[in-house]
């Protein structure tokens, strides 16, 4: 049993259990059963796999651990873990959103949510006075992303947090870019943090889950209540994935985000390139507020190309990256964000708020930078 005070690096590694307290085992097994005996009728730990199994309690033990959460949740996806944590909500309640948010996001908010009574109002968030001026009687929550997917505004946590406790409102922040390696959202005063855990905590691009933890136990305790109700859990070999993943995210993201911070630098020097949106940059607008609530830049950037002719080349020629929507695999990624990961989002909604279609997204791998220099490069001809 890993003791909370460890620091990140060990907790990664050893999680909330690093040994199977039945035989010893170096990990713990995939638990496949779906039920468990009731010795003398008497439910034990155990009594459904719905309601907890202990390879899904690893990683859920791991996220509140990393996160200094009292509990942690595991979904089979992302969006599965969103729509888990957006559960809280009910009909008649009002969301506040960013204007600027991974798609499936929006798409789950702007498309899904209406449906059941609950209004949502995208706004800026960079915009504290946006923030104050969009809350209403009816509103419950503030839903969060920083940086933001694709443009990178960095959004002041503590001050959304102080004006959310000072309005009654929840805040949730979805903290897949950062992971809680670069970035701790309930220490700054944030009611609940979500992950897609198939970015970089999987980190291997072989995997969907989500993850979703609380410093508060009452909400713990209602979102413990949804998971067992609905019943999208993660199934017990993704968790055993997972907690895999997870033991080398230190490694992987640092390696990572050193090679984003190399490619950052190129691309801002390269003829081709508009503009480069990374906060490693040392002109980076918000730099210093994202320093203030972040330890590291991460490893991912976006950048524009001057020139629209360009892009279809590029995606042509570059042999390197896997091209597709996703981020935090070992491999780069290299995204289209116009067709690919903000697909969703109408052409209209795109244009407004400047997520051009010569803009592209690379989420660094661990490869040698010079190798996928020379490969960007090429295609950048
Ligand atoms: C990928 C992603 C999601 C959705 O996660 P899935 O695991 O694909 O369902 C949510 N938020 C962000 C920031 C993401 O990158």
């Amino acid at each position: 049993m890993t003791d909370h005070t460890y620091r990140t690096a060990t907790l990664l590694v050893h999680q909330g259990r690093d040994r199977d307290p039945a035989t010893g085992a170096s990990t713990i097994p995939v638990y496949l059963a779906s039920t468990y005996h009731h010795t003398g009728g008497k439910s034990g730990e155990y009594d459904y796999a719905r309601s907890g199994n202990p390879s899904r309690d690893q990683v859920e033990e791991a996220i509140a651990l990393l996160e200094g959460g009292v509990r942690g949740f595991a979904y089979p996806s992302g969006m599965a873990a969103i729509g888990s944590a957006l559960a809280l909500l009910s009909s008649g309640d009002h969301l506040i959103a960013p204007d600027d948010l991974y798609g499936g996001s929006w798409r789950y908010l702007s498309q899904v949510l209406p449906t059941q009574g609950i209004s949502v109002t995208f706004v800026d968030q960079t915009d504290l006075d946006a923030v104050s001026a969009a809350i209403r009687p009816e509103s419950k929550a503030i839903f969060l992303e920083t940086p933001s997917n694709p443009l990178f505004k960095i959004v002041d946590l503590r001050a959304i947090a102080a004006i959310a406790k000072e309005r009654g409102l929840l805040t949730l922040l979805d903290n897949t870019f950062m992971t809680p390696l670069l970035q701790r959202p309930l220490d700054l005063g944030i009611d609940i943090t979500i992950h897609s855990a198939t970015k970089f905590l999987g980190g291997h691009s072989d995997l969907l889950a989500g993850l979703v933890t609380t410093a508060d136990p009452a909400l713990a305790k209602r979102l413990k209540f949804f998971q067992n109700a609905f019943g999208a859990v993660l199934p017990p070999f993704d968790s055993f994935l997972l907690s895999r993943g997870i033991k080398t995210l230190k490694l992987r993201l640092e390696a990572a985000q050193s090679n984003a911070t190399i490619l950052a630098e190129r691309l801002v020097a390269h003829p081709a390139v508009e503009r480069v949106y990374y906060p490693g940059l040392p002109d980076f607008a918000a730099r210093n507020l994202h320093f203030s609530q972040a330890s590291g830049a991460g490893a991912i950037l976006s950048f524009e190309l001057k020139d629209q002719t360009q892009v279809a080349p590029l995606l042509q020629r570059v042999k390197l990256p896997i091209i597709a929507p996703s981020l935090g695999g070992v491999e780069t990624i290299l995204t289209h964000c116009w067709s690919m990961s903000h697909a969703a989002i109408p052409v209209a909604t795109k244009q407004q708020l400047g997520i051009r279609e010569t803009l592209l997204r690379i989420s660094a791998g661990i490869e040698d930078v010079d190798d996928l220099w020379e490969d960007l490069e090429r295609g950048l001809k």
